[in-house]
């Protein structure tokens, strides 16, 4: 059995999606305060994700789910984070791996890819899936729209409420499924903070 000298770990930012990766010796974890994963973008800087040693030589993982939201957390023993290749923290809700953790670094980059690849290949039509690095206005928009959606705020004039999304050069297009209408949304942050203060969206009004 190997032991990790240094444990790699990728994690998303929950704000602007941003992926990254660090690595430590795990001898550096202490019980008395965990360790804060941060986004490294100078601008975002948000809290991401945090690892804290238990009492009982365990591990506690929790981090900010881009994808649904919530913080997802994880009790692992010593054993698995001293001698895992890769591990991972998944959100229940969509599937994909937000924070992955271990010794072997390829395999961690390539185990996120593969987790994004699947995700993207499994959402049907009417479901959301935001590849991480995507530009966060286009994200949050994107958010609004999907939970607009969701609750029939966005509707066509031809009285239909089923709504495909599109991409053309920067805007999105929302799409009637029935009639064919399209309305193109620039992902502007004036279009955002329009889309925050709005209760519907009308294609063809
Ligand atoms: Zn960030
Ligand atoms: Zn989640
Ligand atoms: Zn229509």
């Amino acid at each position: 059995m190997n032991i990790n000298e240094t444990c790699h770990f990728i994690y998303v930012c929950p704000v602007c999606f941003g992926t990254y990766t660090t690595g430590f010796s795990l001898f550096r974890l202490s019980d008395r305060k965990p360790y804060r994963f941060r986004c490294a973008d100078s601008v975002c800087g948000s809290a991401c994700a945090e690892i804290k040693k238990l009492n009982d030589g365990k591990y506690r993982i929790s981090a900010q789910c881009p994808y649904c939201g919530e913080t997802h957390s994880r009790t692992i023993s010593g054993s698995e984070l001293w001698t895992a290749d890769s591990a991972s923290l998944c959100c229940p809700a969509f599937g994909i791996k937000l924070f992955l953790y271990g010794g072997d670094l390829d395999k961690l980059s390539h185990e996120l890819e593969e987790s994004a690849l699947d995700a993207d290949e499994t959402a049907g039509p009417d479901e959301l899936f935001i590849a991480p690095g995507t530009d966060p206005i286009l994200a949050e928009i994107l958010m609004i729209f999907d939970r607009m959606c969701s609750e029939h705020s966005v509707n066509c004039v031809c009285g239909s409420s089923d709504i495909k999304f599109d991409y053309e050069n920067n805007d999105i297009l929302i799409i009637c499924s029935r009639c064919g209408r399209k309305k193109a949304f620039a992902a502007t942050k004036d279009n955002l903070l329009r889309l925050m203060n709005a209760s519907e969206v009308i294609i063809g009004g």
